[in-house]
């Protein structure tokens, strides 16, 4: 059988408790050891003041992977990664250890109960966006920069 083609795909992440930074570090070789998936970018980190939530600033990246996973194996992937790093879902926008959301997953469009992509707020949320424009100014207009400009986000220069 011919092998399945990589697919280009931008992940988000998100921490906002415990060591939010180490979380993201962790996630990023987990998910770069994800079998039939290789790392190709992650994004500088950012901070960021939690949005529609409460709680500690969130430190927020855009990772860049290639996979052969189809969109639902991945997420499952990523899901068990959250779980790992302790993630409990307590009420809808609690804090959390750690986030993974698919932003993109090639040019799919995907409209299931477990799994819509490209992710629906990506677009609204200065977070998603800054990380995914240092990775793929392609992929972000200015305008869209210019309609987030209010929210609080950081690049933090080093790691
Ligand atoms: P949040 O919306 O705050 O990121 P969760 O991470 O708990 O909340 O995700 C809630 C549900 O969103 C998951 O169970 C997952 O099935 C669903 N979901 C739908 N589309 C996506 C996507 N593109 N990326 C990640 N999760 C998604
Ligand atoms: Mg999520």
């Amino acid at each position: 059988m011919p092998e399945r083609e990589m697919v280009s795909v931008f992940l988000g992440l998100g921490a906002n408790l415990g060591d939010a930074r180490k979380a993201l570090e962790d996630a990023v070789t987990s998910l770069g050891s994800l079998p039939q998936t290789q790392l190709d970018a992650c994004s500088s980190f950012y901070r960021s003041e939690p949005l529609d939530a409460k709680g500690p600033d969130f430190i927020n990246a855009v990772l860049h992977v290639k996979t052969r996973l189809n969109a639902f194996d991945l997420l499952i992937a990523c899901q068990a990664i959250e779980n790992l790093a302790g993630r409990v879902r307590p009420y809808q926008n609690a804090p959390r250890t750690l986030d993974i959301d698919v932003l993109l997953y090639g040019d799919a469009q995907i409209d299931s109960n477990f799994l819509t992509v490209p992710h629906p707020r990506m677009r609204e949320r200065a977070f998603v966006l800054m990380p995914l424009s240092e990775l793929a100014p392609h992929l972000v207009s200015p305008s869209e920069l210019i309609h987030v400009r209010s929210q609080t986000v950081q690049k933090i220069p080093y790691r």
